[in-house]
């Protein structure tokens, strides 16, 4: 059994969606900084407050800050998937030392892979609800935006940050931060690759499967 891992993948890639099934079924805290950060923030601690300073502009944490983050939780937690962590190879060394230093060992590392061409369908396809904020795909889901809203009949719209220059931003980026961090944890034979074309269920059993095993 698995009980430190992290979860890489582009956006669309269903890696929230997984983090949580997986985190669920194990009981395993699903864990972003961004949820650590919300939770601080609410409980007004000099971290969460530092932390706001950033999130509130829209910026991304600092490594520094980052590292600080999570050092912080792992001073009371020895099991999670990571999601959106480490963002870049300079937190995946500071993650490795923060566990060496507590004997705990990252035992796996999976890179949901699809597609650019993929992503894009994906993510310009999706269908958000005004009214009680139902996401829906286009394509999945046979709906289009002038149609209401399936739960409630709220009216459907595209969310403004889903257009092609932003997303082709975001896609750049990604691959540019997460590549780097992909060889690194390749070296350590801690890479798994996982083609998530098959859809969500078969790739949640898959993950599941490789969870319960040690190797
Ligand atoms: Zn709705």
């Amino acid at each position: 059994m698995k009980n430190r891992i992290v979860l890489l993948g582009p956006p669309a890639s269903g890696k929230g969606t997984q983090a949580s099934l997986l985190g669920a079924v194990f009981g395993i805290p699903h864990v972003s900084t961004g949820a650590i950060v919300r939770e601080e923030r609410a409980k007004g601690t000099p971290i969460g407050l530092e932390a706001d300073s950033y999130t509130s502009r829209g910026l991304l944490f600092p490594d520094e800050l980052a590292i600080r983050i999570v050092d912080q939780w792992l001073g009371t937690h020895s099991r999670f998937i990571f999601d959106g962590f480490p963002r870049t190879v300079g937190q995946a060394i500071a993650l490795d030392a923060l566990l060496e230093q507590k004997s705990l060992g990252l035992q796996t590392v999976y890179l949901l892979e699809l597609p650019d061409e993929e992503v894009r369908v994906r993510m310009l396809g999706r269908l958000t609800c005004s009214k009680c904020g139902a996401v829906f795909s286009e394509n999945f889901h046979k709906i289009s935006v002038e149609d209401p809203c399936p739960k409630c009949e709220g009216v459907l719209a595209r969310r403004t940050d889903d257009t092609l220059e932003a997303l082709d931003q975001r896609l750049a980026q990604y691959h540019e931060f997460t590549q780097p961090i992909c060889d690194y944890y390749e070296k350590a034979g801690l890479l798994k690759k996982v083609d998530v074309r098959f859809g969500r269920d078969a790739v949640f059993q898959l993950l599941y499967n490789d969870l319960r095993t040690d190797e």
